[in-house]
């Protein structure tokens, strides 16, 4: 099982990600994850990454698909994985299948999950992460018990600069005219399922179950 998650910034792929992958035991593989742990190390790749990222702007394709390529020979990727935040451009969608061809494999499905743009601004905005344990909250919609205080680990919450609002207008934005491109790329292909993403969590993971079938 090899799937890829899309949908704009704020559509609530990381959490249903995390409960595919412990759901269909499928290896995570998050490009903003990625960068941001080697941003962590303060290794160059991260660095060098998160200029970009911090404005909203997208990581050069160049960058993005080495990172992935090495990624995806690891051993635990051989046999399933779901990958989320990669391809964000036409490029990085044909690099992709290039990689994948190389490896004899390929997709099993392409899951859009679809959130209108305003939506998405008024959950980005509220959204507060741990600085410890990385847990994410929301002000309005997941709020901890004590303000700014991680339910999970007692840490200290934030603002992730890219959750600002103008960089959220940004991401949108370049959403929209490098992204939803790839979408239609995809649908040419057959293996396209989109779902609606302005439901609970439990009716989008739902959904989701149900283009991939019961875990077995
Ligand atoms: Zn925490």
């Amino acid at each position: 099982m090899k799937i890829l998650l899309m949908g704009p910034p704020g559509a609530g792929k990381g959490s249903q990600a995390e409960k595919i992958v412990n759901e269909y035991q499928l290896t995570n593989i998050s490009t903003g994850e990625m960068f941001r742990e080697s941003y962590n190390n303060q290794e160059p790749i991260g660095i060098e990454a998160m200029k970009f990222i911090e404005k909203g702007n997208l990581v050069s394709d160049e960058i993005t698909n080495e990172v992935v390529r090495l990624r995806l020979l690891k051993k635990d990727a051989a046999r399933c994985f779901l990958l989320d935040g990669y391809p964000r451009t036409v490029t990085q969608a044909v690099a992709l299948d290039i990689m994948l061809n190389e490896m004899n494999s390929k997709l099993s499905a392409v899951i859009n999950i679809v959130v209108d743009h305003e939506i998405i601004l008024e959950r980005m905005v509220g959204r507060r992460v741990c600085r410890s344990c990385g847990a994410t909250y929301h002000v309005e919609f997941k709020p901890t018990q004590k303000k700014d205080v991680c339910d999970a680990c007692g840490g200290t919450l934030y603002q992730r600069n890219d959750d600002k609002p103008e960089s959220v207008k940004n991401r949108l934005n370049i959403y929209q005219n490098k992204t939803m491109p790839i979408i239609e790329y995809y649908r040419g292909r057959g293996i396209l399922h989109e779902v609606n993403g302005m439901q609970t969590f439990n009716e989008v993971y739902k959904d989701i179950q149900n283009i991939l079938g019961e875990p077995v």
